[in-house]
């Protein structure tokens, strides 16, 4: 895989910069405290439920953050070089190719050039501000798994997270999200005289650091919930159709070659085993330039011709 240049990989404005400090900063933590807080609140150490829950989070984890630098460190863009190789393989100009005079090139079908990035991108599919990248044919694969387990770990996140209020409720902690009626009510706030004492009402509202970080860390977790499968439902129909997000809008499926090559096609040869870890080798069975768009047939062969040679 090709990497991209390191100047290439800084965010390209404020708002990137925040989204990938987000994933970068926030999911380590919300990590270390699901694993050393809430689970051993939720389970007893070592028992097999605490072992395998442990294990699944290390599973987790570890995909979701090798599968996010995978997307962000994959060179999307064209390369000039190849570009004018094939141009002088073909002798003439190829069908559907067209220029960008932005990077000077003669560019490959489902190409495009993002505004963003200020290059041509391989079947560019969208620019992710999340992932401070283009997304496409060199990187969806990683994109894809990094979206699968997004909404996975969020949605095991959650549960567990749901559970420790409800625990911590009637556990030793106080809490942050206890109701506000009970610290009202709370018999030692009492005067001796019987009337309320709204200093120490105010002092027992105040939470701790724990307290704030959790609440901080669940907020954002049922925020990644929400939009990670948001974008499952997004991006699901496009991997499903084999298309692009631009082809899915213009409703262009002349790619389309059924459910099992649509999916080789992003996840590559050995895609039965790239849920494991986004660092097992799976050769793409296409190199993303020649799509002959005309004659379903010949495309098919020449997949067929490119897989062998890799295999
Ligand atoms: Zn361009
Ligand atoms: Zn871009």
């Amino acid at each position: 895989m090709k990497l991209r240049p390191v100047d290439k990989i800084w965010p390209n404005d404020f708002n990137e910069c925040m989204q990938m400090s987000a994933i970068i900063g926030l999911i380590p933590i919300a990590y270390y405290i699901l694993m050393t807080k809430v689970l051993p609140e939720l389970l007893d150490y070592g028992t097999p439920g605490y072992i395998l829950l442990q294990l699944l989070g290390m599973f987790l984890f570890s995909n979701l953050m090798s599968n996010f630098f995978m997307c962000m460190l994959a060179d999307t863009s064209i390369d000039p070089w190849i570009m004018s190789l094939q141009l002088e393989r073909e002798n003439k100009k190829p069908i559907n190719w067209h220029e960008c005079d932005k990077c000077d090139i003669w560019a490959p079908p489902r190409s495009h050039h993002c505004k963003i990035c200020h290059v041509c991108v391989l079947k560019r599919d969208h620019h992710c501000t999340f992932i401070g990248s283009c997304i496409g044919h060199a990187n969806y694969r990683y994109f894809f798994f990094f979206i699968i387990y997004s909404v996975i770990s969020s949605l095991i996140a959650f549960i567990a997270n749901l559970v420790f209020i409800h625990a911590l409720r009637g556990g030793s902690h106080k809490f942050v999200l206890l109701p506000f009626a009970n610290a009202v009510y709370d018999i030692q706030n009492l005067n001796e005289d019987g009337k309320l004492n709204l200093l120490e009402i105010f002092k027992s509202l105040i939470p701790g650091n724990f307290e704030i970080i959790f609440a901080i860390l669940f907020g954002l977790n049922t925020l990644l919930l929400f939009l990670s499968m948001y974008f499952l439902y997004r991006f699901l129909p496009i991997l499903i159709r084999g298309a692009t997000y631009y082809e899915l809008k213009k409703n262009i499926f002349t790619y389309d070659r059924g459910l099992s090559l649509n999916f080789q096609m992003i996840l590559g040869t050995r895609m039965k085993w790239t849920w494991i870890s986004a660092f097992i080798s799976s050769p793409l069975p296409h190199d993303g330039i020649q799509w002959l768009t005309e004659d379903k047939d010949a495309d098919d062969a020449k997949q067929s011709e490119m897989k062998n040679c890799v295999s």
